[in-house]
């Protein structure tokens, strides 16, 4: 029974000496068969990964050659040693030591910002970097849609004309920030998620709409606050930047502030004007929308004035509530032409301001705090 030969680190993890394993070298070891004489060499590779990535945190994990810790089980079975530290554990807690003191960095086996895998199978080291939730608020001039729009030609399967991308060359917000962060970053895998949307033609005032960029694999985790971006039309600004703690599984509510210019069917008479303002205090409207139970939604104020059939309304909306379909009225109810009894047309709207009213909503925080 106690005829085992194991190496020192297999030996060690058994309790040591006084079981009186014969003491070998690795290869001849009868759990590893030398895979623990690697950690040294596994440690200086896996820093090596790691020094690809800006990281506060790390993890380690760790995979062993085939049978190995099926030897060890059966080893622990056969002399009935029960609670020790397994192979895989003390490798990845030896690596990560290393890796540590190598490039002064902390474990956190929570949350990490990059995790480690380290396979002694196949001498290998890969690395997944925690993904980044950038906050950030745009501004823009009129002419640049705010998401990136599939190549007409070829509906995103890439062709000649969108040079392969999938998507129009035309200017998008999306396009732009996608480009920007991705340099920051390091990495071009990310999604956008917005605090609503506006009209290519509509212009974006300070303090700017609302986004979270979602971006995978991050090489890089330091974004600047502020920063532009220029491109022929002008340039589309962000600030207010900061990095969520973690995926927001619900957006914040929003009111916004615009000012609309309409076109009505008829000359609208001052008086109708003042209805207008009177109407829409704090009013609320049904918006029947499309494909979806109908909701109701906030109209804070609105006021206007006309210049022949040209309208020109100020307004502050709720977040969701189409300017175009408050104006028009359709499904939505009362609206501009309601009110004015006449049939008016958005021409454009520009977004003033926007105003976030609720909360980012966390799933993974929460989670974190109800374990502590
Ligand atoms: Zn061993
Ligand atoms: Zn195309």
């Amino acid at each position: 029974m106690q005829s085992y030969r194991l190496c020192p680190l297999c030996s060690e993890r058994q309790g040591g000496g006084a079981l009186g394993f014969e003491v070998v070298t690795g290869r001849e070891c009868f759990i590893c068969a030398g895979m623990m004489d690697m950690v040294g060499r596994m440690a200086r590779a896996a820093a090596k990964t790691a020094k690809r990535y800006q990281f506060r945190t790390f993890s380690v994990g760790v995979s062993v050659p085939e049978g190995v810790q099926e030897r060890e089980d059966e080893l622990r079975s056969n002399l009935k040693l029960k609670g020790n530290e397994t192979i895989k554990t003390q490798a990845a807690r030896l690596v990560a030591g290393d890796v540590s003191k190598a490039l002064s960095r902390s474990v956190d086996r929570q949350r990490p910002d990059l995790a480690l895998l380290v396979d002694f199978g196949a001498g290998e080291v890969s690395a997944t970097s925690r993904p980044l939730f950038y906050y950030g608020r745009y501004t823009k001039p009129a002419g640049v849609s705010q998401r990136r729009e599939l190549c007409r030609d070829c509906g995103g399967g890439g062709c000649k004309k969108c040079r392969n991308t999938g998507f129009e060359l035309k200017p998008s917000v999306e396009g732009l920030l996608r480009k920007k962060l991705a340099g920051f970053s390091g990495s071009d895998k990310m999604t956008f998620s917005w605090l609503g949307s506006e009209d290519r033609e509509s212009r974006v005032s300070s303090p700017g709409r609302p986004f979270v960029a979602d971006v995978k694999s991050p090489k890089k985790r330091k974004f600047p606050k502020t920063f532009g971006v220029r491109f022929r039309g002008g340039t589309v600004s962000v600030s207010s930047g900061r990095m969520l703690p973690a995926k927001p599984v619900r957006l914040p509510s929003f009111r916004f502030a615009t000012k609309i210019r309409g076109t009505a069917a008829s000359k609208v008479s001052a008086e109708s004007l003042a209805e207008l303002g009177a109407r829409f205090r704090r009013a609320e409207v049904r918006f029947d929308r499309p494909h979806n139970r109908p909701t109701t939604k906030t109209v804070y104020r609105a006021s206007a004035t006309a210049r022949g059939r040209t309208l020109f309304v100020d307004a502050e909306l709720d977040g969701g509530l189409p300017v175009k379909r408050f104006v028009s009225g359709e499904l939505v109810s009362p609206s501009v032409s309601e009110v004015l009894k006449t049939e008016v047309v958005c021409r454009s709207f520009d977004i003033c301001g926007v105003r976030e009213t609720g909360k980012f909503e966390f799933a993974e925080i929460t989670r974190i705090q109800k374990k502590d």
